[in-house]
């Protein structure tokens, strides 16, 4: 069980308040996408919510487990960023492989993970190539391989399509679907695009400010959006 629940959290930068007060559940197994301008506070709550960052107040639980304070690598997480960050030296099954050999991990199992990944991200044929020798999709890929084989209850992805062509953005955002229908896992996915959005998510979460404008299915903010903000925000193509 992995909802993320989110209590009374407030972040602030050398007493400049970013996110005042925010109270959020994320259900377990749901798709939920953050969405909101740029500035608006989407990244920081990832961050807290991976540990890479920590509230300034308020309590963060995953799983019904109080994580506030618990290290990154402890909290049965895996985040996917914008820029894919692979080893240029190594091969897309070591890449794949790395933070599991850091576990110490069995080799044995290891490779079975790092396989199934590769089926599951249609990667079985590039397993010996270099990033350098994949397009964009496929280094996407492997970033996600990577996120995969330490098999989060968690996944958390910011802007991850962002640097890839439309083509490609489309084509990734079925396999991302698909990715979630057979992991089951909760995904928390930040993205300033309302196609993205409203074709991933179970659950979309609209940000302004810091605040939550409103919660709620893509349809229920397309015919009753809260506010003047969402209604534009959902409304308007990008
Ligand atoms: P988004 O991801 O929605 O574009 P961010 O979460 O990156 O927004 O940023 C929200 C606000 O917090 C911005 O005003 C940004 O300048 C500020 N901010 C983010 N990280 C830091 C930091 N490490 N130090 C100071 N201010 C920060
Ligand atoms: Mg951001």
């Amino acid at each position: 069980m992995a909802e993320v629940k989110l209590t009374g959290i407030n972040k602030s930068f050398g007493g400049h308040v970013v996110i005042p007060n925010l109270d959020l559940t994320v259900p377990d197994g749901s798709f939920t996408v953050l969405v909101g301008p740029s500035g608006c506070g989407k990244s920081t709550l990832l961050r807290m919510i991976s540990g890479l960052d920590q509230p300034s107040e308020g309590t963060l639980r995953i799983g019904g487990e109080d994580m506030t304070h618990v290290q990154p690598s402890h909290r049965g997480i895996s985040m996917v960023f914008q820029s894919y960050a692979l080893y240029p030296h190594m091969t897309v099954a070591q890449n794949i492989d790395f933070g599991l050999r850091l576990a110490k991990i069995p080799a044995a199992e290891r490779e079975r993970r790092v396989a199934e990944a590769a089926r599951i991200l249609s990667l079985e044929n590039y397993l010996d190539r270099k990033p350098g020798q994949l397009s964009g999709g496929q280094r996407q890929r492997v970033a996600i391989g990577r996120s995969i084989v330490r098999q989060p209850k968690v996944f958390l992805f910011d802007e991850p399509l962002s640097n890839l062509d439309a083509a490609l953005r489309t084509q990734m955002r079925i396999e991302l679907a698909q990715l979630h229908q057979s992991l089951g896992a909760t995904m928390i996915y930040v993205t300033h695009d309302q196609v993205e959005a409203m074709t991933l998510a179970d659950q979309i979460v609209v940000m302004n400010g810091g605040r939550i404008e409103q919660v709620g299915a893509p349809m229920e903010l397309y015919e009753r959006p809260a506010t003047e903000f969402v209604a534009g925000f959902i409304g308007s193509p990008k």
